[in-house]
């Protein structure tokens, strides 16, 4: 099987229950971990969210963060046409060139300072290729919930390239939501920021927050602090809700680079199982069957060059997993 790291590719998928976490003071370092998704490939993300003790952020809900990986070495990337369903996929690039095809007959390249934004409401399929010019990949897969009055939402795709802003010490791209004056035009169904900003050598910023939302800040480069807290490369800095300011500070002697991410707490319990979004093991259940039927629920990707023109959904675990009530949010992922 071909695999690829825009479709979540990890051959025994975990159902996992998410929902809001506990409340904390000051900043919380959400350490990546390493997933390899096998395959010939090869290829290690290092993955923010979910984990064990956040799972959400607002309504972001997945975030992979990769390269820079030598497409020479890696072989780049071939993801066959696999579904999604209740969330939407947002790709953010920092190098590289990637073709996007999905079922609703969308054909884009993704290019590094535009964003991509997906709906697979109630259901979608794409396709994810490197583009033969592209020699290094590297950037942001994240997914973002839909909330229950829009998880069966139609097809979408959505594409923004914002224009950089520049700030004392700082350059600013916002493709979600308002930060520091400057808002996307791109929908989505809950209140969302996402932004890159890129910092100059021993630069310091102050950028004032929306105190109804939580943030997380996935940092690209080494020698970030956020809020006085060092966060490493690859690492997600929390920052919960009534946070005023974001203060980042860049103690490298080059450029740093990180995403703010933010929304208010998503309140709703979630299942996420493979590329999937439920609300209960049923619905995961439903959508597997169903994308193996080549239901047009998710209907069929034109035009994709590979051979496997229906990635094939793992194995469903044995143990079913129960969404947990929203009055025991203490015990968090099974
Ligand atoms: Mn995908």
């Amino acid at each position: 099987m071909q695999t690829g790291f825009v479709s979540n590719v990890e051959t025994q998928p975990q159902e996992t229950v998410c929902s809001t976490a506990p409340s904390v003071d000051g900043v919380e370092i959400l350490e990546p971990r390493d997933v390899p998704l096998g395959g010939p490939r090869a290829m290690t993300v290092r993955r923010t969210l979910p984990q064990r003790q956040r799972s959400l952020i607002g309504a972001w809900c997945f975030a992979d963060h990769y390269g820079p990986d030598d497409v020479a070495g890696s072989g780049g990337m071939d993801v066959p046409p696999h579904p999604h369903c209740g969330l939407q996929t947002v790709s953010w690039l920092f190098t590289g060139e990637i073709e996007h095809r999905d079922s609703l007959g969308s054909h884009a390249i993704i290019r590094p300072g535009a964003v991509n934004l997906m709906t697979g409401g109630l259901g979608i399929a794409h396709s994810e290729v490197s583009t033969p010019g592209t020699t290094v990949l590297h950037g942001a897969q994240l997914w973002v919930a839909l909330p229950d009055a829009y998880r069966n939402a139609p097809k979408a795709f959505q594409h923004h390239e914002p224009t950089p802003t520049r700030l004392d010490g700082a350059t600013l791209s916002v493709f979600l939501g308002s930060l520091a004056g400057q808002t996307s035009p791109v929908e989505s169904f809950t209140p969302l920021l996402g932004a890159e900003v890129t910092l100059d050598a021993g630069a310091t910023v102050e950028l004032g927050l929306d105190a109804a939302y939580e943030h997380g800040v996935l940092a690209d480069s080494e020698g970030l602090t956020v809020n006085g807290t060092a966060t490493p490369r690859s690492a997600m800095a929390y920052l919960p809700t009534a946070t005023a300011t974001l203060t980042l500070t860049n103690t490298g002697n080059d450029s740093a680079r990180a995403l703010i991410l933010g929304g208010p707490p998503f309140d709703e319990e979630i299942v996420m199982w493979w590329n999937f979004v439920g609300r209960s093991h049923e619905d995961i259940v439903t959508a597997r069957e169903e994308w193996m039927a080549h239901s047009e629920r998710f209907g069929e990707v034109d035009g994709y060059a590979g051979q496997v023109k229906h990635l094939p959904a793992p194995e469903m675990p044995a143990v079913r997993i129960r969404p947990r009530s929203n009055t025991s949010r203490s015990a968090r992922d099974a």
